[in-house]
């Protein structure tokens, strides 16, 4: 399959009048348009945009399923309605919740087969239990717990779990992050009261990101910067953002772009099954969520997730920030490539790597998901 007249965002240049030619699941080339040998089998992207795939790193569910529904059924749904928003793959992103309730969502998204109509699912990002119990956001506060080599190990041998959310300053944390490294274990703080120097201690031993940056972390002041301080000053951590106008203002995520710049920060969109339905009733973690306007709250007012779409962060950054489509394309794409070991084979259009695409027309609509060589959306 080749891919043609589009505006080809590459990592080092916005290529015109050139096709992307595709070899089964993979990027073949990206030739001028006059080389490319003929082949029937094209997609017109008509002028407008061809980007990588989009990666979210840290989402719970989406068009009424959830990670923690623990079926194949759900998870191949998530993949489907994800795909109508640029993504090609994520991460299934669990809840605090008693052990076997995780356990059962880390093995069935091991055991779960790739969708071949929607975004890959690439592994678990565990969010909780083990946080902090005075930034619990919308996890359950009676199900968090401190670091526990007993359930964890079960984490590692599954060998599906690739990000763990945890609070660093638990007891116990820091000995959960060196043991998951060795295990090429990705590891973010988040929902954590860590304080500046407790932060810099984590990416010592390995942390490398910072969940939902802003939500769930002791904040910034001048006599004790506190885990944000440290998240935004210390160059290792990615920082992820929820960038929907709610978690976060929008001089906020200015703000965590000009401190980490493009190449540090990653774009989630922290979704709930809610979203891509209408407002109502839904749950999230065992617990009520009240979803109006689009925005979830648990029963006590706390933000619970999102109804956001990685579409609408990327077209929101881009409003906030006052960067173009190219300069904040990578905080969607390579960032949180390079963030889970994905470098080079996702989030790129580049030779050899996996044919993730997505074309976007100049409004930043999806228009086609392309996944690892197979159309699986197509806008009407
Ligand atoms: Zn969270």
């Amino acid at each position: 399959m080749q891919i043609i007249n589009g505006k080809i965002i590459t990592p080092d240049a916005v290529l015109t009048d050139h096709t992307i030619v595709l070899e089964g699941d993979r990027i073949h080339a990206i030739v001028p348009a006059h080389s490319a040998p003929s082949d029937p089998d094209r997609l017109d992207a008509h002028g407008q945009w061809i980007v990588p795939g989009f990666i979210d790193v840290h989402v719970h569910g989406g068009d009424g399923n959830d990670t923690m529904d623990a079926t194949p059924t759900a998870i191949q749904a998530m993949g489907r309605f994800f795909a109508r928003h640029g993504v090609t793959s994520y991460f299934p992103t669990t809840m605090s919740a008693p052990a076997d309730a995780i356990a059962r969502a880390i093995s069935n998204v091991a055991s779960c087969p790739q969708p071949q109509d929607g975004a890959q699912h690439l592994g678990v990002h565990v969010e909780g239990p083990y946080l902090s119990k005075d930034f619990p956001g919308a996890q359950l506060p009676d199900v968090l717990r401190l670091p526990d080599p007993s359930e964890y190990q079960y984490w590692f041998e599954s060998e599906v779990v690739r990000l763990i959310t945890v609070a660093p300053e638990l007891p116990g944390a820091l000995g959960l992050i060196d043991e998951g490294v060795r295990q090429g274990i990705e590891f973010a703080i988040g929902h954590s009261g860590a304080s500046y120097e407790q932060v810099i201690t984590a990416a010592d031993h390995g942390a490398r990101q910072a969940t939902h940056t802003y939500n769930g972390m002791l904040g910034l002041h001048h006599r004790n910067p506190g885990t944000l301080g440290g998240v935004l000053l210390e160059d290792r951590i990615y920082g992820q953002i929820i960038s929907d106008g709610i978690h976060t203002h929008p001089a906020m995520v200015k703000l965590l772009v000009r401190a980490k710049g493009t190449d540090r920060v990653i774009l989630i969109t922290d979704a709930i099954r809610a979203a891509g339905l209408p407002d109502g009733d839904y749950d999230l973690g065992e617990q009520p969520v009240t979803v109006r306007d689009g925005v979830c709250r648990i029963a006590n007012g706390s933000l619970a997730g999102s109804t956001a779409t990685m579409d609408g962060v990327l077209r929101n950054v881009m409003q906030f920030t006052g960067l173009t489509l190219p300069e904040a394309i990578p905080m969607a794409t390579s960032v949180p490539a390079k963030a889970m070991n994905l470098a080079g084979r996702k989030g790129v259009l580049q030779p050899g790597a996996d044919a993730d695409i997505v074309l976007l027309n100049e409004a930043i609509d999806v228009q086609a998901t392309i996944v690892c060589g197979r159309v699986v959306y197509q806008s009407s």
